[in-house]
């Protein structure tokens, strides 16, 4: 099964039985029920780490089967890192006057394409900044030459805050902002944009999400852009980085709310639409503090007033499964909120994993995130729910730029899910699966003699200074 068909029907809850319910979890294993978010929050936290592992393996095992987990080949583009948002955990954003600005030239992003083409790429994701210099023609620009260079490289980009802000910088016409997204969307669509990223999701509760996204649009704006997205029938991801100022119920909230809009996309067609899209995969990671103003915010359970007996994290004194507090109300019941982080740990990623593998069952595939969390613990992920290892990564800026990620070719990729238990298989950016590598000597891993030559590079921020400074008053002008 590659796809969740139209007319969908949710597995029924069972909001009588305790979460931790044995029978209740293997029916969710099997698809035959739905987790409540009480349900979700209560088996984050009472389940043994390996249970809640053996779970999620057994619904991936369910919708995947047991032999092959995937990967694909793409590339990251970061075409701009001038942005007018100014989130708190963000290492890669810059002013527009700052040195070390930048904008790809189109030629440079070209050149890019080709060099993912020549060893068998299929997909580039290209987000960037939210720079109110580039006009609607440079981006139809942008894609029209894509399109006619490289017909076969799918193009995944542009997420949610970045169409809300094209909203604001080119002001189209439409009654709401639906109807003013989909002016946009529409347009970029002809011009060759194929599908939508999920970033910039974050965490969706109100409360957290205003104080370290300064400047970004809000979880109902993000929801609607790629509703409109799935009205258009395109396929897109969705996404939650957690491991800061948010409680727990939040990560399980920010899945309710992904979970709602995908039955939504999968359910009945609304009006005259055509096909419909919906959400292929879910990705989540931890936050990566180096090099960013949230990052220099204390640790929780650092000072004398954390360690109080009675002591509670403030994200969880403040977060709900079912809605966000004022700011009044936040003020008034955690004052500490957002002045403490809670980084996340490998065991809580692993079970944030596993808890999105269970509690999304409208959505196909979860994505293990190897580039923050590192190439075995992304390997161990694959027994936590995982059924995607992500992409070879030829370049990656954004969370580069705020700490340790991870740099792997195929050869790696293929011998990390090989030892995990699985048959490795490129996938496509719609999800099929392209060539399979079986135990052969022509795998990608078998053909390996030397293997000091493929080991996981870490890198830090891997801009490229030289092309940086290309920008582009000559790329706006030549678009304007
Ligand atoms: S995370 Fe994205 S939107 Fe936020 S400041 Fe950085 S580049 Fe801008």
């Amino acid at each position: 099964m590659n796809d969740m068909t139209r007319c969908f029907t949710p597995p029924q809850t069972h909001p009588h039985l305790a979460g931790t319910d044995r029978g209740l979890l293997e029916a969710v294993a099997a698809g035959a029920a739905r987790l409540t978010p009480e349900q979700g929050l209560t088996i984050f936290h009472e389940l043994s780490l390996h249970d809640l592992g053996r779970f999620a393996d057994a619904r991936c095992r369910t919708i995947h089967g047991d032999r092959i987990r995937t990967y694909v080949i793409d590339r990251n583009i970061n075409y701009t890192n001038v942005c007018n948002a100014r989130c708190t955990f963000c290492a890669f954003r810059r002013d527009a006057d700052d040195h070390d600005a930048y904008t790809l030239e189109p030629s440079a992003i070209h050149e890019k394409i080709a060099e993912l083409s020549a060893i068998g790429g299929t997909q580039i994701l290209m987000q960037g900044g939210m720079n109110p210099a580039l006009p609607l023609q440079w981006y139809l620009d942008l894609l029209s030459g894509i399109k006619s260079r490289f017909p076969h490289i799918h193009v995944h980009a542009f997420s949610p805050p970045e169409f809300i802000e094209f909203v604001h910088f080119f002001d189209p016409p439409g009654e709401s902002l639906e109807a003013k997204i989909r002016w946009v969307m529409v347009r970029l669509k002809e011009a060759g944009l194929d599908s939508l990223p999920g970033g910039g999701g974050e965490i969706f509760a109100h409360h957290v999400r205003r104080r370290i996204g300064l400047g970004k649009c809000d979880a109902t704006s993000w929801l609607t852009c790629m509703y409109v997205a799935h009205t258009l029938g395109m396929f897109t991801s969705a996404t939650m980085m957690f491991g800061h100022i948010e409680g727990y119920a939040d990560r399980v909230q920010h899945m309710d709310l992904v979970r709602r809009w995908q039955d939504r996309a999968l359910g009945p067609a609304e009006g005259d639409r055509g096909p419909m899209g919906h959400y292929k995969a879910f990705i989540s990671w931890p936050f990566q503090r180096e090099n960013t103003p949230l990052g220099r915010v204390p640790d929780w359970g650092t000072r004398p007033e954390d360690l109080a007996s009675a002591a509670e994290f403030p994200g969880d004194l403040v977060a709900r499964l079912d809605e966000s507090l004022s700011n009044e109300e936040v003020l008034a019941q955690a004052p500490a909120f957002g002045k403490r982080v809670r980084m996340s740990s490998a065991t809580d990623y692993l079970r944030t994993q596993a808890l999105s593998r269970l509690y999304l069952d409208n959505i196909y595939s979860i994505g293990a995130s190897w580039v923050t969390m590192g190439p075995h613990v992304g390997q161990v992920a694959l027994a936590f729910g995982a059924s995607d290892m992500g992409s070879v990564m030829m370049e990656e800026n954004v969370v580069s730029s705020a700490g340790t990620t991870y740099c792997l070719d195929e050869a790696v990729l293929c011998r990390l899910i090989r030892d995990a238990g699985f048959t490795p298989a490129q996938r496509n950016n719609t999800y099929d699966v392209v060539t399979v590598h079986t135990d052969t000597p022509v795998a990608p891993d078998r053909r390996v003699t030397d293997w000091s030559r493929h080991r996981a590079r870490k890198m830090h921020q891997q801009a490229p200074k030289a092309v940086q400074a290309s920008v582009s008053a000559k790329a706006v002008a030549s678009a304007t």
